[in-house]
């Protein structure tokens, strides 16, 4: 069955990082008054390419739902068809549009809010952007609202190479100094001498809050497992990690936290690769 396409309009467009090439895109739906979604889920946009075939790719919505706009954030690949597309789209266009099809994904935040890791490389901070901005919105403007976090505690860690590529990061610091229950922790792996902040992957730095946060609530890692009795769909947990980027990363994390005898139900991840 062929899906709905709607057409989206950009309507901003910004480089977020010369040395990365990614950028930032507010797109609108013109035909819609309002575009619903849940954050952390992504769009697929269509397009030909230079053979006249249908091309799709899935981009996660890096921003909190606001009326009929959303938000995207996307680095060119080398030699890739749609990312390179996105990228060439005339600065601030009257008219430029693209065919997308959704909100579609499960990679979402689970309910009631429990403290959170969020994990993410690269591109991978889409949609904790958007989780973030569900999470905090802020205190006036058109996308104001209350605080949904419930005094949970939030922490996002965030890996690049180098700091050049810590996209949104003063969004990301500013909330940090605005609400004292969220953590941001952006480590380098290639991090030059004079950078005084972490270092290395961030599986290693995910291991050091799960250890920290038994130690404050006296828990014995590796935590037990379950009670079998309890089906899988009514397990609740009190943290619960959303990891998103590449494969390795994402499977890295995975096996980090099943080490601490993380319940796979815990760990929600989304890979771009
Ligand atoms: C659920 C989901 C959400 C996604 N969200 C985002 C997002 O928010 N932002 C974003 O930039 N991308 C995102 N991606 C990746 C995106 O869908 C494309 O794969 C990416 O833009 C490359 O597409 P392309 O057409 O430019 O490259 P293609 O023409 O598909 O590929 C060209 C070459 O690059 C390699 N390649 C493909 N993807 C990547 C990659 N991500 N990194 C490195 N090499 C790659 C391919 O193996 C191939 O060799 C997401 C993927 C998924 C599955």
């Amino acid at each position: 069955m062929a899906r709905e396409l709607l057409t989206a309009r950009l309507a901003q467009k910004q480089c977020i990082s010369e040395s990365s090439q990614c950028y930032r895109f507010e797109f609108v739906i013109d035909e819609l008054d309002s575009f619903p979604f849940t954050p952390g889920q992504f769009i697929s946009a269509v397009a030909d390419d230079a053979n006249g075939k249908q091309q799709t790719r899935a981009y996660s919505l890096a921003s909190a739902p606001e009326g009929n706009r959303f938000e995207l954030c996307v680095n060119r690949v080398e030699e890739g068809f749609f990312s390179n597309h996105l990228a060439d789209l005339p600065d601030l266009p009257i008219g430029a549009t693209i065919q997308i099809h959704g909100p579609h994904g499960h990679f979402v935040l689970r309910e009631p809010v429990t403290d959170s890791i969020l994990v993410a490389t690269g591109t991978g901070i889409a949609p904790m952007r958007g989780f973030t901005q569900w999470l905090f919105p802020p205190e006036d403007g058109p996308a104001a609202g209350p605080d949904r976090s419930q005094g949970k505690q939030i922490w996002l860690v965030y890996g690049t190479r180098q700091e050049s590529e810590l996209y949104f990061r003063e969004e990301f610091e500013a909330l940090a100094q605005r609400v004292p229950n969220f953590h941001y922790l952006p480590t380098l792996s290639r991090a030059p001498q004079s950078w005084a902040g972490l270092r290395g992957y961030v599986q290693d730095h995910v291991a050091g809050i799960v250890e920290q946060r038994a130690a404050q609530l006296g828990q014995t890692l590796p935590l037990p497992a379950p009670d079998p009795a309890i089906p899988p769909a009514e397990l609740r947990f009190d943290v619960n990690a959303y990891v998103c980027g590449l494969n390795n990363m994402v499977m890295a994390v995975r096996e980090r936290l099943a080490g601490y005898g993380w319940h796979r139900k815990q760990i929600i991840f989304e890979r771009y690769d």
